[in-house]
């Protein structure tokens, strides 16, 4: 009987110790280990940043759903993983042994990059619910005391979607709070241009981002690296399509929100032969990792190219939909390893994304991620903001109820209308 470990109870992680167990026999045994008891959604912390969300709407306690599903919890976290010697040392000092690992650990915010960048210098972040929170605190004083904003994603960053989403919805929140009109917003992108979001643009994501940031009265700096963040300033380099410097902004800020870089996280990373230098999990189209063939990733750990050059770097995003198709081939591939069978299931590594503006949003669908694609769409409109709430709530129903079935690649695809991709236009 088979010991299957999952490292990391996130977006990835949960959905991953439901669907093992659904695959797998009722005598092989299945284990969380994380920071902590608690699920929290992510997607949703652009919203606690400006008070429309609280910890506990977006929190879910893993214990009884574990408990339902005969699922382990380990909620010490790890403080490294043994691959040679198959153990995960736990940061009590104790030890986890296991057949398979799944590694779903997400990412580790690179601020220490940037001078001044984070939520213990001078900016405010949305990735993790205790920063949203210290990002609504910093919002109330904005609303105070109005000044320059400073959104957007800096040099190395992979998640695009949520720092123009973030720029929306602050800008209806400060509308909202009959402000807006002492607020200079500026967004500063490494991206080479608006709604390029590290695919190199999915259908026409360049034309409706622009339209919408010009219709708000939000200025942007593409191709920029940032230098340094200050308490009332940020320094930005703009750089020319060769990579030499362009011109050096200094953007005035009183409240400054960007994206960093990611990386690995440290329990996993600099393992020859498991991770890529920036501590990413390197998975074959299986999700397994080909040195340490027991192993396994799934969701923003995962090591993926970048889609082409940039004059500045730009990752590429791991979106829910994209995760989900990752979890459910994997669930099935160390199924088959456990009968004696070869992995063979493979994720589609699509993205879906749906991002709110806070009264309307703007959707996109590619598949494949990198273009030329089959399916290149997007599309913009209340419904999304709608469809945003609806996918919140089915998701946490779903963390919380134990539920298995990858429920989300159907709900994704419901809600963003699927015959709408009758308009689907295609690159060639
Ligand atoms: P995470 O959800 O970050 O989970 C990682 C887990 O691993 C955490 O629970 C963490 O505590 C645990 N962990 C880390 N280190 C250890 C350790 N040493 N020991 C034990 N546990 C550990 N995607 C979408 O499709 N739609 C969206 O609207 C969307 N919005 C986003 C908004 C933001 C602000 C961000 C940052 C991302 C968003 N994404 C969105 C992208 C992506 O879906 C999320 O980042 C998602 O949470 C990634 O899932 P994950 O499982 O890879 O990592």
């Amino acid at each position: 009987m088979a010991h299957v470990v999952v490292l990391g109870a996130g977006l990835g992680g949960t959905i991953m110790a439901y669907e093992l167990r659904d695959n797998l026999s009722r005598g092989d045994r299945v284990s969380i280990i994380n920071k902590g008891s608690k699920y929290s959604f992510v997607p949703s912390n652009p919203w606690v940043a400006v008070g429309w969300r609280d910890r506990e709407s977006i929190e879910v306690d893993l214990e009884p759903a574990c408990k339902k599903r005969d699922i382990g919890l380990y909620p010490q976290g790890a403080k490294r993983l043994h691959a040679a010697h198959n153990r995960i040392e736990l940061t009590d000092g104790s030890f986890v042994d296991y057949d398979y690992l799944v590694i779903a650990t997400g990412p580790e915010l690179a601020f220490d990059e940037i001078p001044g960048f984070g939520p213990e210098a001078n900016t405010q972040s949305v990735c993790h619910i205790d920063h949203a929170l210290s990002a609504k605190a910093a919002f109330e004083k904005l609303v105070a005391k109005p000044g320059p904003v400073v959104i957007g994603a800096v040099q190395g960053a992979s998640c695009y979607g949520p720092a123009y989403e973030f720029a929306f919805i602050l800008e209806k929140a400060l509308r909202d709070a009959k402000v807006r009109d002492k607020v200079p917003m500026t967004f500063v992108t490494s991206e080479p241009y608006i709604g390029h979001l590290g695919l190199d643009g999915v259908g026409d994501t360049k034309g409706l981002l622009e339209s919408a940031m010009r219709s708000k009265h939000i200025k942007w700096i593409t191709n920029s690296k940032v230098q340094k963040f200050e308490a009332d300033k940020v320094t930005v380099e703009e750089v020319n399509d060769d990579g030499t410097t362009k011109t050096i902004h200094e953007v005035p800020s009183a409240y400054t929100m960007m994206l960093p870089a990611f990386r690995g996280v440290e329990a996993v990373r600099d393992i020859e032969g498991l991770t890529n230098p920036r501590g990413f999990i390197l998975v074959d189209k299986h999700q397994q990792n080909g040195k340490f063939q027991n192993v396994f990733a799934v969701g923003v750990c995962v090591a993926i190219a970048p889609t082409g050059k940039t004059p500045v770097p730009v990752g590429v995003p791991k979106t829910g939909f994209m995760i989900e198709s990752m979890v459910t081939a994997t669930a099935k591939n160390i199924a088959r390893l456990v009968r004696g069978e070869k992995p063979n299931a493979e994720g589609s590594w699509n993205a879906v994304c749906l991002a709110d503006f806070g009264d309307g949003g703007i959707a996109f669908v590619a598949q494949p991620q990198i273009p030329p694609r089959n399916v290149n769409w997007s599309s913009q409109g209340k419904w999304v903001h709608a469809a945003k709430i609806g996918f919140e709530k089915y998701f946490l129903h779903k963390i919380k109820s134990g539920m298995a079935e990858p429920f989300y690649e159907k709900l994704a695809l419901q809600v963003l209308g699927i015959d709408k991709l009758k308009a689907v236009k295609f690159d060639d």
